[in-house]
């Protein structure tokens, strides 16, 4: 047999979706397995928003719409954008597509050469190294450990653009690690792309989950020529709990979405209409879910984070945004637990899974070796119990 693409022989799956169906597998046979592995938000989709969905079939929208989505979903991301990110876009200016993930993997497309960089900070998402190995690009890796609240600075940014350097993907709040820059942090982050002039990739899907009552910043607000080098990526699936209904959107220079859009109308022909309905709707509907959601996600993160701090040899930040935990490994590498070896995150995270049953996701998912990631995208009880279960398993450190 002809040997087949190199480049899809070389992506590892998502251990994110593979630790989440081990999750529902452990489930399936009967087992009290708590998952705290996939990014994915336990509400419902509100029913105003499926109401619409159901509207868009009974209406008979079921046919193809533009490659980059309908007139409608344009308009309401735009007033979206507007009213909570104090950006103003054209409709001309959006593309959407199947999933923030589908947009960000069309915008390093139209966006790569073979053999550009692309600066990643590190932690980072799991899908942004091979999507842009997908490309074509090489991903440059920029460390921010906890020791500088997960965050790159922009002496560090600057060092690493070489004349290779075509974009930087930075995604505040961050999953992994849900550190949020300030406005003067984001400022001069902004300042070193338009100088060194490269892309700024703006994955801002958790926008709407910011803690503390403190302000979001979107980049693309700090001006037109921070804005002119933006492609903002956004979608559904975070703030109004529409994983499943597969919709993202860029946000782009009208030149850059146009390539966007022929490179969508020969790979999706556009995302289904009764999911674009929806997110319309969602948009431009009462946001009144996002608030009640937000209050939900911001309770648990602060139960959470309290009790992993009061339990020995572990430690975690508290996450500003988003809805993941950093849990700290260091006091425990090195050493065992109940007969387990612990030299790497994977240690931790199968141990823990064996003997206690709570799914995570190791750190090296996220290129960080010394942290291993729970979500809190579940609810309380869930969370109260993964937490007792973490207090026993690391009451047997050795
Ligand atoms: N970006 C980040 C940082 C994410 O965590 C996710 C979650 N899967 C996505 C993008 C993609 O979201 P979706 O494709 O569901 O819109
Ligand atoms: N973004 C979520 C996570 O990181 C969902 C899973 C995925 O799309 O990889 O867990």
């Amino acid at each position: 047999m002809k040997e087949l693409s190199r480049i899809a022989s070389a992506i590892a799956p998502s251990s994110t979706l593979a630790i989440n169906n081990l999750y529902k597998q452990m489930k399936a046979e009967g087992k009290d397995a708590l998952g705290f592995g996939v990014g994915e938000p336990d509400f419902n989709t509100p029913d105003t928003i499926k109401l619409a969905g159901i509207r868009a079939i009974i209406d008979n929208q079921t046919r193809y719409t533009a490659a980059s989505g309908t007139q409608e979903l344009k308009e309401s991301i735009c007033l979206r954008l507007r009213e909570d990110c104090g950006v103003e876009y054209a409709p001309a200016e959006i593309a959407a597509a199947s999933g923030a993930k589908h947009s960000l993997y069309i915008a390093l497309q139209c966006l790569l050469n073979p053999g550009d960089e692309v600066i990643l900070p590190v932690p980072y998402w799991v899908s942004y190294i091979e999507m842009i190995r997908m490309s074509g690009g090489i991903p440059v890796m920029v460390e921010a450990g906890h020791e500088q609240d997960f965050k790159i600075t922009p002496e560090q940014l600057d060092a690493a653009i070489t004349d290779k350097t075509k974009a930087i993907i930075l995604n505040n709040p961050s999953n992994p690690t849900g550190m949020v820059y300030t406005k003067e942090e984001l400022q001069a982050l902004a300042d070193v792309c338009v100088a060194r002039d490269i892309y700024i990739i703006a994955d801002e899907i958790y926008y709407c989950l910011v803690y503390d009552n403190k302000p979001f910043t979107s980049i693309a607000s700090l001006g037109d020529d921070v804005k002119a080098h933006t492609i903002l990526v956004n979608g559904v699936s975070k703030a109004y709990a529409m994983t499943g209904w597969r919709i993202g959107y860029t946000a782009a220079p009208a030149p850059v979405t146009k390539l966007i859009s022929n490179y969508l109308s020969h790979s999706t022909a556009a995302p289904s209409t009764i999911s674009q309905a929806a997110a319309a709707e969602a948009f431009r509907g009462s946001q009144e879910s996002v608030k009640r959601m937000h209050a939900a996600f911001e309770a648990r993160r602060n139960y959470m984070v309290e009790r992993m701090n009061a339990i020995d040899s572990i430690s975690c930040l508290k996450p500003q945004g988003a809805f993941y935990v950093m849990m700290n490994l260091d006091g425990v590498m090195g050493r065992t637990i109940r007969g387990h070896a612990i030299g790497s995150s994977a240690d931790f995270a199968s141990a823990f899974v064996q003997e206690e049953m709570v799914a995570t996701v190791p750190g090296s998912a996220f290129g960080a070796d010394r942290y291993v990631r729970w979500s809190y995208a579940t609810d309380m009880d869930t969370i109260r119990k993964g937490m007792d279960r973490l207090e026993t398993f690391i009451k047997d450190l050795k």
